[in-house]
């Protein structure tokens, strides 16, 4: 038999595609086969606990039994995901009987169809064969999709491929506005990054991680948000105008913002003059630094028995002042994590009033400053005294602040 498959991609919505098995195989293909809606018939006397989440949760239908021929009436397509030979051979006659094409997990050379290794990379698929070797396709498919992910080589800097990656567009370009995670470049995310590399103007905040916008393509628009001189509140109304007038002009626009968009970035602002002025917003969650710089430091937001909340909590204006809209007294009272994000400025003000109002001031506390980064500096110290110790340590912004017992928690492990 030839060894040359011929490839084809199979529009699945709505039709019956069968699956004979019920193990890890199986808990592997069902994923691929839900997301182009197939109507998924799982045929196993038992299942994994994954697949069983699947039957709970409605989004496909389990015959709790052997398979019987019958399953197949109506069905396209039929996957065998189980061991025993003589079984899968039962299954494959009666596919051929009806002339459904069917995939043996356990031996392709019985196989009437062969699932390619797979990568997909916002709208394009690939899918490699390997000319009869599986493993032979999937070290192609890694390579290529470390070609599409990659930062550097041929996408980065052949337009034409660049060009033909991207989702066409027509009229009004597009905002996206993309969490670019704490500082480290490695932790923006895989859609945040496809973005980056696919547009056409990067707004960029003084926060986000240098080294991403080093790796941007040739012939991308960097605008600097930092560097639009007038105030704050000007500022921000020339950072919205730049994204609604590059978009409007048919521009892709990604504005990418430190940690995650949401949290204090101003990014529902800049999503609501968007979509005011007509343009489509695409909004890309991005690792805060509220939940990162902790981790960096050997530090669980929560952690079993030692605390079941974590509150974040902007420190930048003063417990004291008229304009705060923090509790800073019942924030005293909890047991758990407080993290304080833009807080140095008024660390001693905040840790006063937070001892005063009842939180104890021998309670462990850290700060980090530049988490993830090559500035990344960590000070631990207590409630009481961690606004003295920053002061003597000379840290610096952007720092988080951490307080609660889970400074201690992992103290004892060895972390590298
Ligand atoms: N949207 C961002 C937060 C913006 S507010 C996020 O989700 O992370 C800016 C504050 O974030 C800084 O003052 C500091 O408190 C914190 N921050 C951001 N990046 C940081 C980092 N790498 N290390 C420590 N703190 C950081």
């Amino acid at each position: 038999m030839s060894a040359n498959a011929y490839p084809l991609g199979l529009r699945l919505a709505g039709l019956r595609v069968v699956v004979v098995g019920g193990g890890t195989v199986a808990t592997r293909r069902v994923p691929a086969l839900l997301d182009a809606d197939a109507d998924v018939l799982l045929v196993a006397p038992e299942l994994t606990p994954a697949l069983r989440a699947h039957v709970d949760a409605g989004r496909l239908r389990w015959v709790p039994r052997r398979f019987a021929a019958d399953d197949l009436d109506g069905a396209w397509l039929v996957q065998v995901a189980i061991d025993d030979p003589a079984a899968a051979a039962e299954v494959s006659a009666a596919a051929a009987a009806r002339r459904i094409f069917c995939v043996r997990a356990d031996d392709r050379n019985a196989a009437t169809a062969w699932t390619p290794a797979v990568t997909r990379y916002g709208p394009v698929t690939v899918a490699v064969h390997g000319g009869g070797d599986p493993r032979r396709a999937v070290s192609v498919r890694d390579a290529v999709r470390t070609l599409l992910q990659g930062r550097t080589g041929p996408l980065l800097t052949d337009p034409v491929i660049q060009a033909s990656l991207r989702t066409p567009r027509s009229g009004t370009g597009q905002v996206f506005l993309v969490g670019a995670g704490p500082g480290d470049p490695e932790l923006v995310t895989l859609k945040g990054w496809r973005l980056l590399s696919e547009a056409d103007v990067v707004v960029a905040d003084r926060l986000v991680p240098g080294l991403l916008l080093d790796e941007l393509r040739t012939g991308v628009e960097l605008v600097d948000a930092s560097k639009i001189p007038y105030g704050p509140s000007r500022t921000q109304e020339e950072i919205n105008r730049i994204l609604v007038d590059r978009a409007l002009a048919g521009a892709s626009v990604v504005r990418l913002k430190g940690g995650d968009p949401y949290v204090f970035g101003r990014g529902g602002e800049e999503l609501l003059a968007c979509t005011a002025a007509g343009v489509p917003v695409t909004v890309v969650p991005g690792v805060t630094s509220s939940i990162a710089a902790p981790a960096a430091a050997g530090i669980p937001v929560t952690h079993r028995s030692v605390a079941h909340e974590f509150t974040v909590v902007s420190g930048h204006v003063a417990p004291e002042s008229p304009h705060s809209l923090v509790r800073w007294e019942a924030l005293a009272r909890l047991r758990g994590t407080l993290v304080i994000l833009m807080g140095l400025k008024n660390l001693p003000s905040i840790t006063n009033t937070l001892v005063a109002h009842g939180r104890e001031a021998g309670t462990p506390a850290a700060v980090v400053q530049e988490a993830t980064t090559g500035g990344q500096r960590i000070v631990r110290s207590t409630l009481g005294e961690v606004a003295d110790a920053v002061t003597a340590a000379g840290l610096r912004p952007p720092a988080v602040v951490v307080v609660g017992d889970v400074v201690e928690a992992l103290e004892s492990a060895e972390l590298s």
